[in-house]
């Protein structure tokens, strides 16, 4: 299960909104000890894809200053997010092959999907925010 606070939730959907027919993508900052794995942040990443409206690839420098902020606050890296502007919650091929294992990826479409990939395999895990 990931667990999204509130405020991460809202970041997502304001960021996805904002840029509208272009992906959005970010990274969640949040906490993994345990068996809820939650987001307590969310960090909006300039999207660099040759077509933004087809896919994401996240800019390094936005990637590395999350990855720092949340080192500095004792935050994992828990994961990404992105959204699908046709509002499909499926994840693409595209998006199962560049998924890192043991890494959470949160599709936004009007609701939120997520999905895990363990040992080769990505499976849908559910998604609360609270
Ligand atoms: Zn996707």
């Amino acid at each position: 299960m990931l667990v999204l606070s509130g405020e991460a939730w809202d970041a997502v959907r304001t960021h996805s909104g904002v840029v509208g027919a272009s992906e959005a993508c970010g990274l969640l900052l949040g906490d993994r000890a345990g068996p809820r794995v939650r987001v307590v942040a969310a960090r909006p990443a300039r999207n660099l894809a040759p077509d933004p409206a087809r896919g994401y690839v996240l800019d390094p420098g936005d990637w590395l200053a999350a990855y720092r902020e949340a080192e500095l606050a004792g935050l994992d890296l828990v994961g990404y997010y992105h959204s699908h502007p046709d509002g499909s919650g499926i994840p693409s091929a595209e998006d199962l092959a560049g998924a890192w294992p043991d890494h959470y990826y949160l599709i936004v479409t009007g609701s939120a999907s997520a999905f895990l990939v363990q040992e080769g395999k990505a499976r849908l895990v559910p998604v609360v925010v609270e």
